[in-house]
C-alpha cells in the first residue's frame, strides 16, 4: 500500500503507553496519516483481507486514556495528531462553528477561535486532549450543566467506519452513525473531522472558591446553581480530606475576601467540600458582574471566612490544568501511574456514596484531586452511546489519583488500587444506579451490565459499522472476528 503519510515499525514506544502508565501493549505498526484516504485505505485493506485477519486498529488521539484504550496489541495504531488536514475552517454568523480535524487539540481550537472572537461552548478541565478522544467519551466540565457535554455541541462528523467507508453524519443525515459515534468509545468508526458549535468568547473570568463542612449544604447549593437562570457560567467542586494549610496554599492564586478570618481557618483533620464557580465577563461589564456575583453568593451557605476570589483571562482559566502539568513535570510527577476512577452518580445516591466513600474508605486526598459536581440530564442529548444514570440530576465524581512508582506506602500504586477496588465494589450495589464514566471493564458480561437496556443497540451498531471488530480493541468490549 502507498500512503501520503507513512507506516512506522520502529519508534513505536509512544503508541504502547498512555497517561495511565499502567498498560503497555506493543503494536505491530504505527500509521502517521497525512490524508483521510491513508486511514480509510488501511481499514478497508484489513477489512477485505483474509491474510491479516487478526489485525486490529486503534485511533490514538493524545493518548490520555488511563487503561490502554488507545492501544492495540500487535495491531496498527493510527496517530491522529499527524493528520493536520484540512486546516481549521471558521464559519461566523448567527450559529458559528468551526470544522476541525479530529486529531486537533482543544487548546489549539481555543487559540484559533479567539482570533475570531469566538470559542467552543463546552470544555474538559484539561485542553491538551484531541477532539476525537473526548467525543468518543463525552467531554464533561463545569459548563456541562448549561450546554451539555462536548458531544452535545457537535453539528456534524466525518467518520470512517470499520468497513473502510467514509461517511458524513449529523442529526439529520446518517443519524444512527452520528449518535453511535458520540460517546461510542471508538467502536463504530474513526472520527476524521468534526463541526464544533461556537459562541462569542468572553475576555475575562471571575473565579471563586468557598468551603463547606456540611455535605448537604454543599450539594444543595450546587444543585441550586445548576438549576437557576441567574447563575455562574461554570460550576464544579471538590472534596478535601485532612489537608494541611489548605487556604494558605490557595493564596498564591486567589485572594481571601476576609483575610483575617481566613488566616484563622484550620483545614487539618477535616473533611471539607469546596465549591468552585466562575463567571465570564468583558472588562467594561466589571461593575455589573460584581453585583451579579454578590447577589448569587448571598443566597449560598458556604463558610463565610473561606470565600476566595481571583480574576484571570479566559484562556488562563480554561487552560488552568496545564499550569499544574508544568509544575508536576518539573518534579518528575506527571509521567507516573494514574489509577483514575470516574463515576456518574444519581442524585438519590450521592449522600449514601459520600457517607461511605468520603466518610470511611478515603482517609485523605493527598494523592490527587477528587472532583464532585452535578449536571442536568435535560441538557444532554438522548440516543448517543454514552451511558448516564436514570435520574434528571447526576453527579460527576472523579478520583484523579497519582501513584508514586517506587512507593509502598499510601501514595503507592498497590495501596491506591486496593482503595479503588473498595470504592468500585461499593458502587456495584444495584440500588445506587451508579455508572462509570470513561468506563473500563475486563469482560463482556461487565460491559453488558454497564450498558443495561442499551446493550442491544450498542451491539447492533457494532455489527453494522464494524462487523469484524477491528476498531478500538483497547476498550476490551468485542473480540476481533475473522
Ligand atoms: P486517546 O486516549 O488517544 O483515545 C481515547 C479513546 O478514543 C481510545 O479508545 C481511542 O481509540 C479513541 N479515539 C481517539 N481518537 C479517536 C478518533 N478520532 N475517532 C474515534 N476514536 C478515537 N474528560 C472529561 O470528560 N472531562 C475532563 O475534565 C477531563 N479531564 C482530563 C484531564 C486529564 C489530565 C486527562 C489525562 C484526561 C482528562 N479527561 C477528561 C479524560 C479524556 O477526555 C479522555 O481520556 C480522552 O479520551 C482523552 O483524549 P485523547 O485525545 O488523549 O484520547
Amino acid at each position: 500500500m502507498i500512503f501520503d503519510g507513512h507506516l512506522s515499525f520502529n519508534n513505536i514506544e509512544n503508541a504502547s503507553t498512555d497517561f495511565g502508565n499502567r498498560y503497555h501493549l506493543t503494536p505491530f505498526a504505527v500509521l502517521h496519516p497525512k490524508s483521510i484516504s491513508d486511514i480509510s485505505s488501511i481499514i478497508k485493506h484489513i477489512y477485505d483481507s483474509n491474510i491479516t485477519s487478526d489485525l486490529t486498529i486503534a485511533a490514538r488521539g493524545h493518548g490520555h486514556s488511563v487503561e490502554g484504550q488507545s492501544q492495540a496489541h500487535q495491531g496498527v495504531v493510527i496517530s491522529m495528531e499527524s493528520l493536520r488536514a484540512p486546516e481549521m475552517s471558521f464559519h461566523t454568523g448567527l450559529n458559528p462553528f468551526v470544522d476541525v480535524s479530529a486529531g486537533e487539540l482543544w487548546i489549539n481550537i481555543l487559540h484559533e477561535s479567539l482570533r475570531h472572537g469566538l470559542a467552543p461552548k463546552s470544555w474538559t478541565d484539561y485542553l491538551h486532549l484531541t477532539v476525537g478522544g473526548t467525543l468518543s467519551n463525552a467531554g464533561i466540565s463545569g459548563q456541562a450543566f448549561r450546554h451539555g457535554p462536548q458531544i452535545n455541541n457537535v453539528y456534524q462528523l466525518q467518520v470512517v467506519t470499520g468497513r473502510g467507508e467514509v461517511v458524513t453524519c449529523s442529526e439529520e443525515h446518517n443519524t444512527d452513525l452520528f449518535q453511535a459515534v458520540l460517546g461510542g468509545l471508538g467502536q463504530f468508526g474513526i472520527i476524521l473531522q468534526a463541526r464544533i458549535a461556537l459562541e462569542p468568547a468572553p475576555k475575562m473570568v471571575k473565579w471563586i472558591r468557598a468551603l463547606y463542612s456540611d455535605f448537604s449544604l454543599f450539594t444543595n447549593d450546587q444543585e441550586k446553581l445548576i438549576s437557576s437562570t441567574n447563575s455562574f457560567d461554570y460550576v464544579e467542586g471538590f472534596v478535601i480530606i485532612n489537608r494541611t494549610g489548605l487556604l494558605n496554599n490557595w493564596r498564591s492564586s486567589f485572594n481571601p475576601k476576609d483575610p483575617v478570618q481566613a488566616k484563622q481557618f484550620i483545614s487539618e483533620g477535616k473533611t471539607l467540600f469546596c465549591l468552585e464557580v466562575a463567571k465570564y465577563f468583558n472588562p467594561e461589564e466589571s461593575d455589573n458582574i460584581n453585583q451579579d456575583i454578590d447577589t448569587i453568593l448571598s443566597e449560598l451557605n458556604y463558610i463565610e471566612s473561606t470565600l476566595f476570589q481571583s480574576e484571570v483571562s479566559y484562556v488562563d482559566f480554561l487552560d488552568r490544568v496545564h499550569v499544574s502539568e508544568k509544575k508536576l513535570r518539573e518534579k518528575g510527577l506527571w509521567d507516573v501511574p494514574h489509577p483514575w476512577i470516574n463515576l456518574l452518580i444519581p442524585r438519590r445516591s450521592i449522600h449514601e456514596f459520600s457517607r461511605e466513600v468520603f466518610g470511611d474508605i478515603l482517609k485523605d486526598t493527598s494523592n490527587g484531586p477528587v472532583l464532585i459536581y452535578p449536571v442536568n440530564k435535560s441538557r444532554w442529548k438522548n440516543g448517543t452511546s454514552l451511558v448516564t444514570p436514570d435520574e434528571d440530576v447526576f453527579y460527576l465524581v472523579a478520583f484523579l489519583t497519582s501513584a508514586i512508582p517506587s512507593s509502598t506506602g499510601k501514595d503507592g500504586l498497590k495501596h491506591i488500587l486496593t482503595q479503588n477496588e473498595k470504592i468500585l465494589s461499593f458502587c456495584e450495589r444495584p440500588h445506587l444506579g451508579i455508572k462509570q464514566y470513561l468506563p473500563h471493564y475486563s469482560n463482556q458480561e461487565e460491559w453488558k451490565a454497564h450498558f443495561g437496556n442499551n446493550w442491544n443497540i450498542f451491539a447492533r451498531r457494532k455489527s453494522t459499522y464494524d462487523p469484524l471488530a477491528i476498531l478500538a480493541p483497547g476498550q476490551r468490549i468485542f473480540k476481533r472476528a475473522n
